[in-house]
């Protein structure tokens, strides 16, 4: 028992160790390290007989077909808040953004810090319809949340389906809605195919120039 003992507590240090290095330290979200691998881990690439983008009557219904989701998630004005408050306040604003973010998820879509205000979220199997409202009920939770002394601050969230595409022009694409948002008056939430078919977002960046930056 003795021996069984030691091993299992070895492996639970070894356990905590690995779980460490995944995740960042003040949020205890994943971190940007375990993007990749989890984004095939977790089966959010699609098999290429699933891959599927949504034609044009099926975005016109709200889209009934399921498929999976990335949304990249930007605090607005954030910079002010630690301007205004200092930077001990700044990051209780993170961790607890980070605690929306996590009540306001399903315990299968993965939720990552990314940079330093700058979250991704993975969103597994839903209809387009569905994600919208999930997204945006995130976005509200946050609006309507009061952040200790800072009081009200409110994210932007730009999202895309997840095809076949590699990571880094999926993070591209929605990093583009996100953008979008941003110079739309913040504190709302894009998708992209609607942006790419209404043309407004081909006038704003090329995907090259987001390409590079990943
Ligand atoms: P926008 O609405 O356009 O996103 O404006 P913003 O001010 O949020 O954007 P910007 O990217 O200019 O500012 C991000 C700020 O986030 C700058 C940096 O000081 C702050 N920041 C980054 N990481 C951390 C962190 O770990 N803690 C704190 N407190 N601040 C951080
Ligand atoms: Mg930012
Ligand atoms: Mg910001």
């Amino acid at each position: 028992l003795e021996l069984i003992d030691g091993i299992f507590g070895i492996y639970c240090n070894y356990q905590s160790l690995l779980d460490y290095s995944e995740r960042d330290a003040l949020t205890g979200l994943f971190n940007r390290k375990t993007f990749d691998e989890q984004f095939s881990r977790h089966a959010f690439a699609l098999a290429p007989h699933e891959a599927h983008s949504l034609d044009n009557n099926e975005r016109r219904n709200g889209g009934e077909t399921k498929a999976h989701w990335l949304a990249v998630v930007d605090i607005d004005h954030f910079k002010q808040v630690n301007d205004q408050f200092g930077h001990l306040y700044g990051d209780e604003v993170l961790i607890l953004v980070a605690n929306i973010l996590r009540t306001s998820f399903r315990s299968h879509d993965r939720i990552f810090r990314f940079g330093g205000e700058e979250f991704v979220i993975l969103l597994r199997s839903t209809t387009l319809a569905d994600a919208s409202k999930i997204f945006d009920r995130f976005r509200q939770h946050v609006q309507e949340y009061d952040f200790p002394q800072v009081g009200k601050v409110t994210v932007s969230l730009g999202f895309v389906g997840i095809s076949q595409e590699t990571p880094v022009v999926i993070l591209g694409h929605a990093d583009q809605a996100l953008y979008h948002a941003k110079k739309n008056g913040r504190n709302r939430i894009c998708y992209y195919d609607e942006l790419v078919t209404s043309g407004v977002l081909s006038n704003e960046i090329s995907t090259n120039d987001i390409v590079e930056f990943f």
